[in-house]
């Protein structure tokens, strides 16, 4: 199998699995219970705490464990809006978030809250002096995703930052596909909370962060027990915190290297398809990208039967985004870019990793080449 869908999600690391294992059986202690066999696991929990922070060059207590991308997302937007209510009910947006903040807002909407979505450009950028000029009085919260999870964009985080630090605006930012692959400065782009989830950089499914920035005031969005300095209740996933700070340390001390080696396989992919496969078309941004994402438009293809064919051939990747493929309606990313329905049921998304290799990708080409021929027949 060749696996090119990463940004979907990625597998776990071997030395993720590895940290993990002792907190399934031997050490399975409550994290906060007051007995010696429970303190191991809250030292494992605080420990990964202060792996996940130096990343970010942050404090540990800024750093709260959630159950993914999405549950941060909604912590963010929810609990945050709630929070600062009696300032005002205003946040704004992108046209091209993921769904965690699009549903999310829409719930917002029904709510009694004030949304902005922004119009991004072709490449999937978001214009900063419309961004600037939608800043209100009541504005409480921007929340533009640091980088696309579809065609892969990454937005000038350092000049949003700017204007939410002058406009004095909250930001937050869904950073899930960029945290682990990109470098991130909190502090330099103004980003008072950051989404991530362990799963997109080689950790284990259903874990996560939010960042909250010392001094932001936020509700909890789960209530119970004490948990997380009581912001975030439920006993704590042990192993999942463990194996992510474990993933995000192997990331960071790797980020250089695998930035490099997926950009230039990315770049010379993009280069053979689209000299090689006519009517190949680039979706995106040539320069703002993630290091791992390739998103094409084959014109006069159906990009869902592409995609069997190329399960066929032992080779995954999506159609649109993974969370859309169950989903007659094209991509809201892809007509936010300006495509046509039909150009955006013409776009595949591959998306690389660490152990994608050459051969794995002209291998795939090959496959490309000749099924876009006999689909354009047919
Ligand atoms: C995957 C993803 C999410 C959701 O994260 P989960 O941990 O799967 O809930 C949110 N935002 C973006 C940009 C993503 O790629």
């Amino acid at each position: 199998m060749i696996y090119l869908d990463h940004a979907a999600t990625t597998p776990t690391a071997p030395e993720v699995q590895a940290a993990m294992e002792p907190y399934y059986n031997r050490r399975y202690g409550n994290a906060s219970t007051v007995y010696e066999f429970g303190k191991e696991s809250r030292q494992a929990v605080e420990h990964a705490r202060e792996t996940i922070a130096k990343t970010l060059g942050v404090q540990p207590c800024e750093i709260f464990f959630t159950s993914g991308g999405t549950e941060s997302d909604n912590w963010a937007l929810k609990a945050t809006m709630e929070a600062y209510s009696g300032f005002g009910r205003h946040l704004i947006t992108t046209s091209i978030e993921h769904h965690a903040i699009g549903n999310t807002c829409h719930y917002l909407k029904k709510n009694g809250y004030e949304v902005t979505e922004l119009p991004v450009d072709r490449d999937g950028r978001v214009n900063l002096e419309q961004l600037e000029r939608a800043i209100r009085p009541d504005t409480i919260l921007l929340s533009i995703m640091c980088a696309n999870n579809e065609i892969g964009t990454l937005q000038d985080m350092e000049a949003i930052g700017e204007i939410a630090r002058r406009k004095g605006v909250l930001f937050h930012t869904d950073a899930v596909q960029a945290y682990g692959h990109i470098p991130i400065d909190v502090n330099r782009w103004n980003v008072h909370m950051l989404s991530a989830s362990s799963h997109k950089f080689y950790g284990p499914k259903g874990c996560g962060f939010l960042y909250i920035k010392r001094g932001v005031r936020t509700e909890s969005l789960i209530h119970g027990g004490a948990q997380e300095s009581g912001k975030r209740a439920g006993t704590e996933n042990v192993p999942g915190i463990v194996g992510m700070s474990v993933a995000a340390k192997r990331a960071y001390a790797h980020m250089e290297e695998e930035h490099a080696y997926e950009t230039s396989l990315r770049d010379r992919m993009i280069g053979h398809i689209c000299r090689e496969i006519p009517g190949a078309v680039l979706v995106g941004s040539h320069t703002h990208r993630l290091p791992g994402n390739i998103n094409i438009c084959f014109q006069g293809v159906e990009a869902s039967n592409l995609v069997l064919l190329l399960d066929e051939a032992g080779i995954c990747v999506s159609a649109g985004s993974a969370c859309n493929s169950a989903s007659p309606e094209p991509s809201h990313v892809l007509r936010a870019v300006g495509l046509s329905d039909k150009q955006a049921f013409s776009c595949i998304r591959m998306t690389l990793g660490k152990d994608t290799t050459e051969t794995e990708l002209r291998y795939t080409l090959n496959a490309l080449k000749h099924l876009v021929k006999v689909l354009r027949k047919g």
